[in-house]
């Protein structure tokens, strides 16, 4: 049995990405607080820690020597460099939660996901989330208020590089309304644990039913 008690499946690493505003972070933070069965994977970061942030719970805020550090010893799964700041995903706690049967959720970007998608290939689903337009992305920057302007304009520039990644993704939403793409992402999620490939259990199960009398 997995730690919730259920058959062992394989765990799936479930990858988010979209340019910064387009609400991955907001479907990320509903998706793990209403399904037990899925971590989030705490980045570290080299990028300053924003007034709404908690050191060890958004990401772990650390100075480049130390990321450097990190990345050169093959503790990072994977890394990249994000509007000038590095991002990089540890291997530790990913390790230890697919083997303990439980799902792992990403926030990462499209650099990221492809360096997952190399070294764990059949173990990833990946879901690009689009802005319904570019100027709510833009409204969407400048209500979150917690980014300087020049800032909020680099973020926007790189918006349109990001989004030209959306063929990499398996899945693709428009997060006109969070509740739908909430609801997108949590199928997309129920549908992918079910994947014969993940769901090893199967073979003893159908094995006692068609030895049932
Ligand atoms: P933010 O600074 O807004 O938190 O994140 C900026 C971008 O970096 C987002 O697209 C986010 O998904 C990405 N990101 C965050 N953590 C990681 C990581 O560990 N690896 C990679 N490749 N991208 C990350």
């Amino acid at each position: 049995m997995s730690v919730s008690g259920k058959p062992p499946r394989r765990g799936l690493m479930l990858v988010l990405s979209s340019p910064s505003g387009a609400g991955k972070s907001t479907i990320a933070r509903h998706l793990m607080e209403q399904d037990k069965d899925i971590v989030l994977s705490v980045s570290v970061t080299t990028r300053s820690r924003r007034p709404s942030e908690i050191d060890g719970v958004h990401y772990h805020f650390i100075d480049l020597p130390t990321f450097n550090r990190l990345r050169d010893q093959g503790d990072l799964l994977e890394w990249a460099e994000v509007h000038g700041n590095c991002y990089g995903t540890p291997k530790a706690p990913v390790e230890r939660a697919l083997s303990s049967g439980l799902d792992v959720l990403f926030d990462i970007d499209w650099q990221g996901a492809d360096q997952v998608a190399h070294a764990m290939p059949e173990d990833l689903v990946r879901i690009f989330v689009l802005p319904p337009t570019m100027k709510e992305l833009a409204a969407r920057l400048e209500r979150r208020a917690e980014d300087t302007p020049d800032v909020i304009a680099k973020r926007l520039a790189n918006a349109r590089a990001e989004i030209r990644h959306w063929r990499d993704y398996d899945y693709v939403l428009i997060n006109k309304d969070l509740q739908t793409s909430l609801e997108k992402a949590q199928a997309i999620l129920y549908a992918e644990r079910m994947r014969r490939a993940r769901t090893t259990w199967l073979e003893g199960f159908v094995e006692s039913l068609l030895e049932e009398a």
